[in-house]
């Protein structure tokens, strides 16, 4: 039992009082785990788009004051009532989704929306009693995504806490939470490109080029990336990616000109922009007959897909996934092992590093589209 079990955690934390505003290093107290809930001690946090929308909350509902964060990497500093499978000391990492282990989604092969533990953007407390763990001189500070990584503490849900092989470094491996694993997964888990086969991926930030790496390891011969930032595409040769496509660059729609340099379009193409024209083109740019589309990106909550419906009775195929469809707890580990025995290179994922301190230094990077992955130290 570490010293700290049982008894409230002062520590320091980012605190996002308002939308768009730098995020401010508060001193927070962190309460102990609950039933189901684990303590971590987080040591390596980085930044994905998804915390940047809803810090700056245009586009989607946000809670304020809120601990963002949810690509993480740290070791669990106390455990609550009911958990077994998770002890002081391990490795882990946290996950924005869940596995309970219980519901149909969890028993099913096909699926990794947890009916408990899915993601829900809007839920600033925790399940078991519906408050934060998080506080401030008493007044509550609301958590994000169940994950809260941006601070030193946090209190998790043990279903969102993938427990990984203890020589894997956490500055590195803490990238494989989120971006990069999702990427990864929708090419292999979901759009499942044969040998061969042309794969387009839109958006070339980190979520893009771990799609590409999925393509890559499943042997497409054609990567087409596809970016509106022509700086991407230098960037993105390391990652597998064959030929770029800008779509400033052309009168017409971008899914024409694929089409056409395609013979008919692509097997496969993976959407990770966020945006909903692009994911619009990403589906019309993919060949009848037997072509599917995956969307990734988190749109507008506003946004429509349109188009029209003699595209699907063409034979073309549309998907979506969270995380890839990996399941965090019995998936994750092996996306860590392909990394531990040198398949999968996560390095070049990793642009920037900040302390602490710094970390809207990472925020400003990401605005400015200035490299993929910003690690942020937290000691
Ligand atoms: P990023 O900002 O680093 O990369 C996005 C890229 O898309 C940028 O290079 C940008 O220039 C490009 N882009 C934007 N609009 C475009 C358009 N219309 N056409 C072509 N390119 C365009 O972001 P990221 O961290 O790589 O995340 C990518 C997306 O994936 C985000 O929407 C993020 O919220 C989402 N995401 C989804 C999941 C999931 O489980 N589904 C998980 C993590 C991230
Ligand atoms: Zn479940």
């Amino acid at each position: 039992m570490s010293s700290t079990a049982g008894q409230v955690i002062k520590c320091k934390a980012a605190v996002a009082w308002e939308a768009g505003k730098p995020l401010v290093i508060e001193e927070v107290e962190v309460a102990p785990p609950q039933k189901m809930e684990v303590r971590l001690k987080i040591l390596f946090t980085s930044l994905c788009h998804t915390d940047v929308y809803f810090w700056e909350a245009k586009a989607q509902d946000s809670v304020f004051p809120r601990i963002l964060g949810h690509e993480a990497a740290g070791i669990v500093e106390s455990v609550g009532e009911g958990v077994t499978e998770l002890m002081p000391g391990d490795h882990v990492l946290p996950v924005f989704t869940g596995e309970c282990g219980d519901c149909a989604h969890c028993k099913s092969e096909e699926s990794n929306m947890c009916s408990l533990l899915r993601i829900n953007t809007d839920r600033g407390v925790m399940i078991n009693d519906e408050k934060p763990r998080f506080s401030i001189n008493g007044k509550p500070i609301y958590h994000f995504v169940g994950t809260s990584t941006f601070s030193e503490y946090t209190v998790v849900h043990a279903g969102c806490v993938a427990k990984i092989n203890p020589l894997a470094p956490l500055d590195k491996v803490c990238v494989l939470s989120c971006g990069i694993s999702t990427g990864l997964g929708a090419t292999l888990n979901v759009a499942k490109p044969k040998k061969g086969s042309s794969v387009a991926i839109f958006g070339l930030g980190a979520v893009g080029l771990a799609a590409a790496e999925g393509a890559r390891l499943a042997g497409a011969s054609r990567v087409i990336g596809v970016d509106l930032n022509p700086s991407r595409f230098e960037e993105a040769k390391r990652f597998g990616v064959t030929e770029f496509v800008n779509p400033k660059d052309h009168s017409k729609p971008v899914q024409e000109v694929i089409v056409e340099t395609t013979d008919g379009g692509v097997d496969r193409s993976v959407e990770c922009t966020g945006n909903v024209d692009a994911m619009i083109s990403a589906f019309e740019c993919v060949h009848d007959g037997w072509g599917v589309a995956v969307l990734v990106g988190v749109p507008h909550k506003d946004a429509v897909f349109k188009t029209p419906p003699m595209n699907f009775l063409n034979e073309r195929t549309l998907k979506g996934t969270f995380f890839g469809n990996y399941k965090p707890r019995s998936d994750l580990p092996s996306v860590v092992e392909m990394y531990m025995n040198k398949e999968l290179e996560v390095e070049k994922f990793i642009t920037h590093e900040v302390p602490f301190a710094e970390i809207n230094k990472a925020f400003e990077l990401m605005l400015k589209g200035e490299g993929l992955r910003c690690i942020i130290r937290m000691e």
